[in-house]
């Protein structure tokens, strides 16, 4: 009886294989959730090279971008010659830059002020709650808006959990603010991976 009771209990090999089943399970299901909040709707080596024929197609009146290498360097205090005529740029073709920054205030108030555009600091992306609420305060709709950003586990995600439109950018510079170095360590795998499977798509073939 004793041996009848633990040879249905210890089925070893039954054991492993339903192990087995459900670490495969597991990882599907990381890997999906993981991948769609990842993929950028687009892919530009820089915010600079966008032309506003890509914008006006897809209806974008807004283009909410971050600031630390994409608009510039986090060194930069002010705004460089080229984000001065991407403002103009964008503005003749009635689009509106907005600086959307994880930084603080000062930070981003300083060079937006400069730029003359509006700001968004403190946005706590990747996560939506409150870029959308920011949004809605200045009567911003989500369709008609579009991230740009040059971090996967930031700009992107974000983007995507609020169910914006997004542009994944190189970085502008090589070197990055302490905290940005933290976040490249994902960032690095996950853009390898994105484009391993085929999920950058040039932002001249959407
Ligand atoms: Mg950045």
């Amino acid at each position: 009886m004793l041996k009848r009771h633990f040879g249905g209990v210890f089925n070893t090999s039954k054991i492993i294989g339903k192990i087995r089943k459900s670490k495969l399970l597991l990882k599907n299901i990381y890997n999906i959730g993981m991948l769609k909040v990842r993929i950028p709707f687009a892919h530009a080596k820089s915010i600079y090279e966008i032309d506003g024929a890509f914008f006006t197609k897809l209806g974008v009146k807004y283009v909410l971008a971050d600031l630390d290498n994409t608009l510039d360097s986090y060194r930069a205090k002010l705004p460089t010659k080229q984000a001065f005529e991407l403002k103009e740029r964008l503005a003749k073709e009635g689009i509106e830059l907005i600086i959307v920054s994880n930084n603080t205030g000062n930070r981003v108030s300083t060079y937006a002020n400069a730029l003359g555009v509006r700001h968004l600091n403190s946005v706590g992306k990747p996560f939506a709650s409150k870029l959308l609420k920011k949004l809605a305060k200045l009567n911003i709709k989500k369709e008609e808006a579009i991230m740009i950003g040059d971090q996967v586990v930031t700009d992107i995600t974000c983007a995507n959990r609020a169910k914006i439109k997004s542009v994944l950018t190189d970085k502008i510079v090589k070197e990055d603010q302490i905290t940005t170095r933290f976040n490249r360590l994902f960032d690095r795998p996950l853009r390898r991976s994105l484009k391993k499977k085929n999920l950058l798509v040039d932002w001249r073939n959407i």
